[in-house]
């Protein structure tokens, strides 16, 4: 009984010391990270945020959705994608592939939209593009890393341009969402998606 309850014992402690260096090591950024610093930082509860995004999620649609534009031809992309990182100044060659060539355009939609976001200390991760920062990378990664009030950092990936379009109009405390050639969406519609990329914790409706 006394070995059993030692062994009890034994698993509880490194069970314990399993979680607390988890959760040492979460608060650690990665190091293959690159980052796109935009606006200074701005002290901001994640709670507050969700009270926003329930609010949002409990309103009334917008009236008024204009449909979608007419469709256009999207241009081939080029043979090769030079990246430059922001981190290192390394520039990686990437030849284009079926998963290459709409992660490059996604790349610099997501540096565009981040600019207009507005009230959030949000930046841009952009893992796996350097070969020198992430030499073992399979595939580049696109994610967010928000620095809450308080020092709390939510980290997500993969993200995509739209994602980041959501953030911005929620943030600008719009109604819509832009759906571009599908039109405008009530954005309460994105409450739950909103809540997941802030890291708000759940909404309730
Ligand atoms: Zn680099």
């Amino acid at each position: 009984m006394e070995i059993l309850l030692g062994i009890a014992a034994a698993v509880i402690v490194l069970f314990s010391l399993g979680m607390a260096g988890r959760a040492s090591a979460a608060e650690k950024p990665p190091v293959a990270m690159t980052q796109l610093a935009t606006q200074p930082p701005v002290q901001v509860a994640p709670d507050a945020l969700r009270e926003r995004l329930e609010k949002l999620a409990e309103s009334a649609p917008p009236r008024k959705l204009s449909p979608g534009a007419m469709c256009y031809d999207m241009a081939m992309p080029p043979d090769r994608f030079d990246y430059v990182c922001p981190a290192c100044q390394t520039k990686t060659v990437h030849a284009r592939t079926q998963t290459q060539a709409p992660i490059q355009w996604e790349l610099a939609a997501c540096r565009r939209t981040l600019k207009t976001i507005k009230g959030l200390n949000i930046e841009l991760t952009e893992t796996g593009f350097c070969a020198k920062c992430d030499p073992d990378a399979k595939a580049p990664v696109l994610g967010i890393r928000i620095r809450y009030a308080g020092n709390k950092i939510h980290t997500m990936a993969p993200i995509a341009s739209v994602d980041l379009q959501l953030i911005a109009e929620f943030m600008a405390g719009k109604d819509k969402h832009d759906g571009g050639q599908a039109g405008e969406k009530p954005l309460r519609d994105y409450a739950k998606r909103l809540a997941e990329l802030l890291g708000t914790g759940p909404i309730k409706k």
